[in-house]
């Protein structure tokens, strides 16, 4: 039972219903299950509703395989939702792209209001407004062109088919506040929120609407995300005030940042932030679960190792912190490593079984030594490289010399080979085919042999010479083991002497 003497018990409606909203829009990121772990635990503590909502209304960006994944993930590290567009629930849906009935009559409540207004101003135009902020040094925003249309103007210019889209209507002076249970009182002056778009001209609801409307209906107590979103906060704290509706309790954990000198915000840049890179190097569920506890939530006396058990039964919000938490893979390392060491030998060869040499792993692995070992004993050795992070570069380092090209040039194609991967859709995937003919295209576009480009993979990915076919070989590697290769291939590149090769473009 909650005990509402407890000194831990939070403010605001008992018992609490949380969320979180992750928007499918690519691979599921750790930051999701920071946030997710979180909400887990307050609704656990207080014996309230945990819900899982999809916020997938950029309908180019979002994608139902994004979605699956993200699922997939959270289920993996034991984060349990109560209602989601799974499981279902009595406030659903939980997809915001099946909403849109009660966004739209969300939108006409507040332009019958008054608080908001329509806006016909074209891409072309807001272009040209945006420029002439930039070069006077302005702040950004909407000018207010079509605050003023008169609503017989605006109903008319709407009913004859004119696309327009939906803009708050934020007050021009004044201040909107409010308390955030990590930080205290937020203050933001009116005059500089801008006139958010609040409905696309497609129908859709932008995150703020959407996201209002349905903490609302949801009824969502507690809102409990990243620090990113405190930005975000006063437009929708007016929203609910245009509404008439009651505020949930906001709290704003610390942004995960990098360990690096400037604590940069975690990016995949420097750091793996897919969820399933750390599932498929086989760090565990519950060591990393309670290595991102440790990142926003002091369990007291300097206590670093505690079991989610532990976490929901001495809950206490007050001990979350804001300060900027640093994403240490070493200590994440150390972590892993001491559990393995403190497994029973019997329970880490059953994992180690289900990790390693499950059927579905080896299958593939399993289709590719066939053609290449003579002996049964083979097999292991053959394939490491399908297996770990890290491979050793210092016996191929004279192939990573190519004759054509300069060290430079050679870094510079591997970081684009990685990046560029993401803007297609279907490489995205790690599929076989996709990727060869995005490795194919992408050799065209750069202006590259291909032959060049999959040598430097060939070897970044495996550290040898001789391999599988590439492409089968990356896709049984997967996404972020081949990410991290790469970047690995990168750093040590950047420690040889340059060879001085000479480019065929300067060279001709
Ligand atoms: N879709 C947002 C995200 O991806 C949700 C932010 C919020 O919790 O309000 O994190």
């Amino acid at each position: 039972m909650v005990d509402a003497n407890d000194s831990a018990t939070p403010p605001g409606v008992l018992p609490p219903r949380v969320r979180i909203a992750p928007s499918p829009t690519g691979d599921p990121h750790v930051g999701t299950a920071y946030i997710g772990l979180f909400n887990f635990v307050f609704a656990r503590r207080w014996e309230g509703a945990f819900v899982l909502r999809i916020e997938d209304t950029d309908q180019t960006r979002s994608s139902r395989s994004s979605e699956e994944s993200i699922l997939g993930a959270l289920r993996w590290l034991g984060i349990e939702w109560d209602e989601g567009p799974d499981v279902g629930g009595p406030h659903g849906p939980y997809r915001q792209s099946e909403r849109l009935p009660m966004y739209r009559e969300a939108v006409d409540r507040l332009l019958d209001d008054g608080k908001a207004y329509r806006c016909f101003c074209s891409k072309e135009r807001l272009d040209e407004v945006r420029k002439i902020q930039m070069a006077e040094r302005k702040p950004s925003g909407y000018d207010r062109h079509c605050r003023d249309l008169s609503v017989e103007e605006s109903t008319a210019r709407a009913a004859a088919g004119e696309g327009h889209t939906v803009r708050m209507m934020v007050p021009l002076a004044g201040t909107t506040q409010w308390i955030d249970e990590l930080r205290g009182t937020q203050s933001f002056e009116n005059r500089l929120i801008d006139d958010q778009v609040i409905l696309k001209s497609d129908g859709f609801p932008t995150y703020h609407l959407a996201n209002v409307v349905d903490d609302h209906h949801m009824r969502i107590t507690h809102v409990i995300r990243g620090e990113e979103w405190i930005s975000s906060t006063p437009k929708h704290v007016l929203l609910y005030e245009a509404f008439g509706w009651d505020l949930p309790r906001f709290y704003h954990l610390g942004l995960l940042r990098n360990s690096d000198k400037n604590k940069s915000k975690l990016s995949k840049r420097k750091n793996p932030v897919s969820i399933f890179h750390y599932r498929d190097l086989g760090y565990m569920p519950a060591t990393f679960l309670n290595f991102l506890g440790n990142l926003g939530y002091s369990f007291g006396d300097d206590r670093e190792r505690f079991s989610l058990r532990e976490m929901i039964d001495t809950f206490d919000a007050r001990r979350l912190s804001v300060g900027g938490p640093v994403f240490d893979p070493v200590k994440l390392e150390a972590f892993n490593g001491d559990d393995i060491r403190a497994m029973d030998a019997g329970a880490l060869q059953e994992m180690l079984m289900k990790h390693c040499l499950s059927p579905e792993r080896l299958g593939p692995i399993v289709a590719q030594a066939q053609e290449r070992i003579t002996r049964l004993d083979d097999f292991l050795p053959y394939v490491s490289f399908f297996y770990g992070g890290a491979v050793d570069y210092t016996q191929v380092e004279a192939k990573l010399r190519l004759k054509k090209r300069n060290k430079k040039e050679v870094i510079k194609i591997v970081e684009a080979f990685v990046q560029e991967i993401e803007s297609d859709p279907e490489a995205r995937g790690f599929e076989k085919a996709a990727l060869e003919s995005y490795a194919r295209a992408f050799c065209e576009r750069h202006g590259w042999k291909t032959k060049e480009i999959f040598t430097l993979l060939r070897l970044g990915c495996t550290g040898r010479t001789a391999a599988p076919p590439l492409f089968d070989t990356l896709a049984i590697c997967g996404k972020d083991r081949v990410r991290m290769r790469l970047r690995g291939l990168v750093a040590f590149l950047k420690t040889m002497d340059d060879w001085g090769g000479e480019s065929p473009a300067q060279g001709a």
